[in-house]
């Protein structure tokens, strides 16, 4: 039997989720998304063709599982009103809220609850996501094999088994869009220093950023070799890699990564 899922919020990362489900094939009929403005229900129902709802208590009444996606600072307020519902109906909780632990979530909801958390980014916007997902012991295997199959229509899934790991799921993927496009910035800046023009920059930046992922994605061969393939001795490339590496763009990664897993952990 398809499960029910019910969103709580129908903001971007949402919308992401239940679009691509929909897009997937999933039966727009098992979906219910609530939003506080009627504007949003009225274009949840005719733009995606799923139940739309402003009564958070209404939605999970049927719900197996209830996608927490409001914003983390009205978190406490929204799971304190659902806290009843919720313990009456007993749903698997999925929580996209960054920062915010599944003991927190569970305390709040009145305890006992199969939690999830999944930190998403924002490339899940486009379907080309990447997620860190972490279920509390009382999830069962059917509830994780579930997530996944919902979660895979924003873009790939990964589990980690400890909860703390997903300080570094946002210190790598997380925040990690971001990185990319500090080096796109550079790269562009620096075609148009050789004297290319913007536009042209751009899209050989961007292209080439694509082409780099989907070619490692593809290959038998790791990054690392991957990029010695492109380094002929004595040639341009190497001349690159060795200013970057002298640079000290490894060390620099290190420290960046530690630094936002560090701030996760405040934030948590
Ligand atoms: P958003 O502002 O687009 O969506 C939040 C939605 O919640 C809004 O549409 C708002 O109308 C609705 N809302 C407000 N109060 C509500 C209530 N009481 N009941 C029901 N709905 C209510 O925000 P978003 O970017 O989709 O973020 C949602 C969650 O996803 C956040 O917790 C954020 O930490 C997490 N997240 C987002 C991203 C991202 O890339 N956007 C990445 C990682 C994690």
């Amino acid at each position: 039997m398809t499960s029910k899922v019910t969103f709580i919020g129908a903001g971007n990362m949402a919308s992401a989720i239940f679009g691509g489900m929909i897009d997937g094939g999933y039966p727009a009929d098992a979906i219910t998304a609530t939003s506080p403005n009627d504007d949003a229900l009225v274009q949840l129902r005719d733009r995606y063709g799923i139940h739309a709802s402003s009564d958070n208590n209404a939605a999970v009444a049927e719900a197996n599982v209830v996608v927490l996606a409001v914003k983390p600072d009205i978190m406490r307020d929204v799971c304190l009103d659902l806290r009843d519902s919720i313990q009456a109906r007993q749903p698997l909780i999925v929580s996209v809220a960054a920062g915010l632990t599944a003991d927190t979530l569970d305390e709040w909801l009145g305890g006992g609850l199969p939690i999830i958390r999944c930190m998403p980014n924002t490339p899940s916007l486009v379907g080309a996501g990447a997620s860190g997902l972490y279920a509390n012991p009382r999830v069962s295997d059917d509830q994780r094999q579930l997530t996944t199959t919902l979660l895979e229509a924003i873009g790939l899934v990964e589990w980690v088994d400890d909860e703390a790991l997903l300080e570094a799921v946002t210190a790598i993927s997380g925040s990690g869009p971001a990185y990319f496009f500090l080096m796109f910035e550079a790269l562009i800046e620096a075609g148009k220093q050789l004297g290319l023009p913007a536009d042209s920059a751009h899209r050989l930046a961007l292209q080439t950023g694509f082409g780099a992922a989907k070619m490692a994605q593809q290959s038998e061969h790791d990054p690392a070799r991957l990029k010695r393939n492109v380094m002929s001795p004595g040639g341009t490339t190497e001349r690159a890699i060795h200013v970057l590496e002298d640079g000290g763009l490894r060390e620099l990664f290190e420290n960046a990564t530690q630094a936002c897993a560090a701030r996760a952990r405040e934030l948590s």
